[in-house]
C-alpha cells in the first residue's frame, strides 16, 4: 500500500517509508496487540505504547518537513487505530497537544516541553471541546480565568478530557472577563485541579478520560500558549480536524479485513448481505487518497473546509464498515469481546467527538 504519493521525493523517501511503516508495525505487535482486550474491557490505558512511539522518533519534527511530519503522524494514528481506536483516539489527544507546542510562540513550553512531548518524555491531551463548541457558538467556555501577579487563577469544570494521568499536561481556553480568552498548558498536578477518572462509557474507557475541576489553578505567564486563543484556534483547527480523520480509516480498514475473513459459512450467504468489503475497500481508497492529497497540498490553513468535508464522509463511512462488519461477522460479533462490537463502540465515539457529525454540518451550512 502506497502512503506517499507518487515518486517525486524517490528513492530515499520511499526507503524512509518502507522503515517508519516496519518500526510502526514492530511497535503494533509488541505493545499494542497484546493489550487491546484489556484495553477495551479492563479500561487499561495504553500509555506505554504512545511514549514509545516518541522514544522511537515516530513524533519528531525537528529534522523532517512539516507535511512529512503530518503524514507520518496521520500514518501512525490510521495504523494504531486499525488495532484499537482507543488508543488511536490517545495518540491523537498526544498530537493535538503537540501541534499546540509547535505553533506557540512561548519560548518557555517550546524549548522546556516540546522535546520532551515529542520524545515521548511527557504525554499531553487536549480540552478543546468546550471551546471549540463556544467559537462555534454552540454553548459558553465552561473555565474562566482572571489575570494575577505573574499569570491567571482559572476556575470551572471540563466534563472529559483523555490521555491524562499525573504528570501529562494539557491545553485548555478560559474566558477572561467575558471579553477574550486565553490558552495554557497545564500540568496535572497543577495545584488546585481535581481530576475524575471517566469509566461508564460504551467504549474508550481504556482513554484515560478524566472530568477536571480547576479550583483557583494558578497559571504562570510561561505555561500560556497565547492570549489570543481565538486566533491560535483558527490557526491550529486544521490540523486538529486532520488528525481525527484517520481516526475513521484505521477502523474502516480493520472492517474490511475482518469482513474478508468472516467465516464462509452457510455456502457463503454473507454475499446476499448489502454492503460488501470490497465496496467499502474502494471507497476507503479515495478517501485515503483525498487526505495524502490535502496533506501533500500544504495548504491546509485554506482548506478547512475541504478537511471538514472529509471528517464528514469518513464517519458515514466508518457508519457502514462497522455495522457492515457486525453483520458479516454474524453471532460471533455480538460477543461483548469481539472485535467488530469493540470497533462498532469505538466508532459512535468518532461521530461524537468534538467536532460531533452535528456541528461539521452546522459549519457547513455557515459558511454557505
Ligand atoms: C470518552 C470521552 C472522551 C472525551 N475526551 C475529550 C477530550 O479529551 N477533550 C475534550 O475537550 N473533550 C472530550 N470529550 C468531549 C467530546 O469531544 C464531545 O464534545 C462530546 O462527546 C460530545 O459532545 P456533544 O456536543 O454531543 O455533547 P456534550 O456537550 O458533551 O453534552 C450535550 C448534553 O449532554 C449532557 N451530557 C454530557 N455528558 C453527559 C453524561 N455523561 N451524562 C449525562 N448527560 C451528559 C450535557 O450536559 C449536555 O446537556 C470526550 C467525550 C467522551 C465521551
Amino acid at each position: 500500500m502506497r502512503h506517499f504519493a507518487g515518486n517525486k521525493w524517490g528513492m530515499k523517501m520511499i526507503m524512509e517509508q518502507t522503515r517508519t511503516d516496519q518500526l510502526l508495525d514492530s511497535i503494533i505487535k509488541e505493545n499494542l496487540k497484546p493489550f487491546v482486550k484489556k484495553i477495551d474491557l479492563e479500561s487499561y490505558y495504553a500509555k506505554d505504547y504512545i511514549s514509545n512511539l516518541g522514544e522511537k522518533g515516530l513524533f519528531n519534527s525537528i529534522d523532517h518537513s512539516f507535511v512529512e511530519t503530518l503524514e507520518r503522524e496521520a500514518l501512525t494514528v490510521e495504523k494504531t487505530s486499525e488495532s484499537c481506536m482507543t488508543t488511536g483516539f490517545n495518540l491523537w489527544c498526544h498530537l493535538a497537544a503537540l501541534t499546540y507546542l509547535r505553533h506557540t510562540n512561548n519560548e518557555y513550553l517550546r524549548s522546556e516541553l516540546l522535546t520532551k512531548l515529542e520524545k515521548g518524555e511527557i504525554l499531553g491531551g487536549t480540552g478543546l471541546s468546550n471551546p471549540m463548541k463556544y467559537f462555534s457558538g454552540l454553548e459558553p467556555l465552561h473555565l474562566r480565568a482572571v489575570r494575577t501577579d505573574g499569570g491567571y487563577v482559572i476556575n470551572g469544570n471540563l466534563g472529559a478530557v483523555s490521555n491524562l494521568h499525573d504528570d501529562h499536561w494539557f491545553g485548555v481556553i478560559a474566558s477572561v472577563g467575558g471579553e477574550q480568552e486565553m490558552m495554557a498548558f497545564v500540568p496535572c498536578y497543577a495545584k488546585g485541579l481535581t481530576l475524575k477518572e471517566q469509566v461508564n462509557y460504551i467504549g474508550v474507557n481504556g482513554s484515560a478520560t478524566y472530568a477536571c475541576k480547576f479550583k483557583d489553578v494558578f497559571v504562570p505567564d510561561y505555561w500560556i500558549i497565547s492570549s489570543n486563543a481565538r486566533s491560535f484556534t483558527d490557526m491550529i483547527r486544521p490540523i486538529f480536524v486532520l488528525y481525527q480523520i484517520p481516526l475513521g480509516l484505521g477502523v474502516i480498514s480493520a472492517s474490511i479485513q475482518s469482513m474478508k475473513k468472516a467465516p464462509k459459512k452457510q455456502g457463503a450467504i454473507n454475499r446476499f448481505l448489502d454492503v460488501q468489503p470490497e465496496y467499502i475497500e474502494e471507497k476507503y481508497h479515495s478517501l485515503k487518497g483525498m487526505l495524502i492529497s490535502l496533506i501533500e497540498g500544504n495548504e491546509l490553513q485554506n482548506q478547512l473546509k475541504e478537511l471538514i468535508r472529509l471528517r464528514l464522509e469518513v464517519d458515514y463511512l466508518i457508519m457502514e464498515a462497522v455495522h457492515g462488519d457486525m453483520l458479516h461477522y454474524g453471532g460471533a460479533a455480538y460477543l461483548q469481546k469481539s472485535h467488530p462490537s469493540r470497533r462498532l463502540r469505538e466508532s459512535y465515539f468518532l461521530l461524537n467527538l468534538t467536532p460531533t457529525v452535528k456541528h461539521l454540518k452546522k459549519m457547513l451550512v455557515d459558511w454557505k
